[in-house]
């Protein structure tokens, strides 16, 4: 048998890395090993993302190079899966015929007939099938942490947001096939499960997302089970309680506000305002204190004025995320809020950025530092190369870092006992107690 060998590249989000988990799986199978050097690769392979326009123009530099690879090596098939494969289409074959195969993120599958060689002439692929529900086969290396898509898909249509378009309407998977997966896992020594979906908080298939994770919980062997992402105006008072109530799941919701102006949220098509958004968080905190919330804000928004900006940064300050992933907006193709006037300039987007990131930085600083003297449980991770001799990282169930000295005989996937004797901005420092 010739031996068949692969390339991937991910751009993007968790689901992504979950696709492009499923997609090496379905090439394991067939019988293709994985290569880090595109030109030594019979596939070359690009799983996509469209949610800002760098990671766009990244993935069209990067593939711009592989131009001269297949002109060398006329043989390898070139493939791009993902959003942009899904957003641009035929366009991707016009502006780089070169490329062999394109489809879309519910159309995975399709990797089979390429490996297998079924597939022979160019295709490109973008429809949203009903469910996309087939077992298809993950690789995941991590052996401790896994990635399981609950649903697919979104109709929340915020303005500013592709993700409607290129993953198609929301279709949730049966219960029944999730819970399987997760024994599944658990079997093969997983400990953690993130539960995927693009609004976990709509999940509705034969339950409802408090009940499914009410079932997950009963699941021997994992120990803990997250979730993301929940969208504000779902949230609702069952999934609190389960937060609470379940034990394995963890004390973290990612909340993405995107503004702190009510009249920005209206523009993005939200569907909260800022007090709804407020009223939510303190919800969750009188019922589960310790609860880390972390957050996503769009900076630069068209029509976002000094106040709107200003807005932003008290809702920041007044709320106190544990942690923000704060963005530049960036223009989408398609998007409704392409077609909004007044979109800011770049130097004016990067200022409030900044503002927002300095903020941010200060309240995470003072956050962690009221961690040191506490005792916290974390997961401990597989070792990463990067780390000395002796040391180990671990997760608090609030998805904190905490790196761990002296302690390198403790296997992965232990829960241990630490105190946090020193606070950085991105990590914990902790010392052992005991480990379980
Ligand atoms: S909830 Fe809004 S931002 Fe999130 S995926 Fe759906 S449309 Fe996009």
């Amino acid at each position: 048998m010739i031996k068949r060998t692969y390339y991937l590249e991910t751009f993007g989000c968790q689901m992504n890395v979950h696709d492009s988990e499923k997609m090496a799986g379905i090439l394991e199978h067939e019988g293709y090993t994985r290569t880090l050097e595109p030109k030594l690769a019979d596939l070359i392979l690009f799983n996509t993302c469209s949610i800002r326009e760098k990671a766009e123009q990244k993935f069209y530099s990067r593939l711009g190079r592989i131009k001269t690879i297949k002109a060398r090596n006329p043989l390898a098939k070139i493939v791009v899966a993902g959003c942009i494969a899904q957003q641009d289409g035929k366009k991707l074959t016009a502006r780089a015929p070169y490329v062999d195969f394109v489809f879309g993120p519910d159309n995975l599958k399709y990797i089979r007939d390429i490996a297998a060689e079924v597939a022979k002439e160019q295709f490109v692929l973008s429809e949203n099938p009903a469910l996309t529900d087939e077992a298809l086969p993950s690789l995941r290396e991590d052996g401790i942490r896994a990635w399981v898509n609950i649903m697919y898909g979104c109709n929340n249509f915020c303005s500013y947001c592709v993700v409607p378009y290129t993953r198609g309407r929301e279709r949730s998977r049966p219960s029944r096939d999730i819970l399987m997966e997760l024994r599944d896992l658990a079997g093969k020594g997983y400990k953690e499960v993130t539960l995927l979906g693009q609004n976990v908080n709509s999940y509705r298939s034969d339950c409802d997302f408090p009940e499914l994770l009410r079932h997950a919980n009963d699941i021997k062997g994992i120990e803990r089970i997250r979730f993301v992402t929940s969208h504000p105006k779902d949230l609702s008072s069952g999934l609190i309680h389960a937060i609470k109530c379940l034990d394995k799941v963890c004390e973290h919701i990612h909340l993405p506000l995107q503004s702190g102006s009510t009249r920005i949220l209206q523009l993005m098509n939200r569907r909260y305002t800022f007090n709804e958004y407020r009223e939510k968080v303190e919800i969750l905190r009188e019922n589960i204190p310790d609860i880390a919330i972390t957050s996503d804000i769009i900076a630069g928004f068209p029509q976002e004025n000094d106040l709107d900006h200003e807005a932003t940064l008290q809702a920041i300050s007044s709320i106190g995320f544990d942690g923000l992933f704060a963005f530049k907006y960036s223009s989408r193709p398609g998007t409704k809020a392409e077609a909004i006037s007044g979109h800011l300039d770049e130097s004016e987007k990067s200022k409030r950025l900044n503002d927002i990131i300095t903020l941010q930085n200060n309240i995470t600083d003072k956050k962690n530092k009221q961690l040191e003297g506490t005792v916290q449980t974390i997961l401990i991770d597989r070792p990463d190369a990067k780390m000395k001799p002796g040391q180990l990282t671990g997760r608090t169930t609030t998805n904190k870092i905490v790196l761990v000295n002296n302690a390198a005989s403790i296997p992965p996937g232990t829960i241990l006992s630490v105190r946090i004797v020193r606070a950085h901005r991105h990590s914990l420092i902790g010392e052992r107690i005991s480990s379980r």
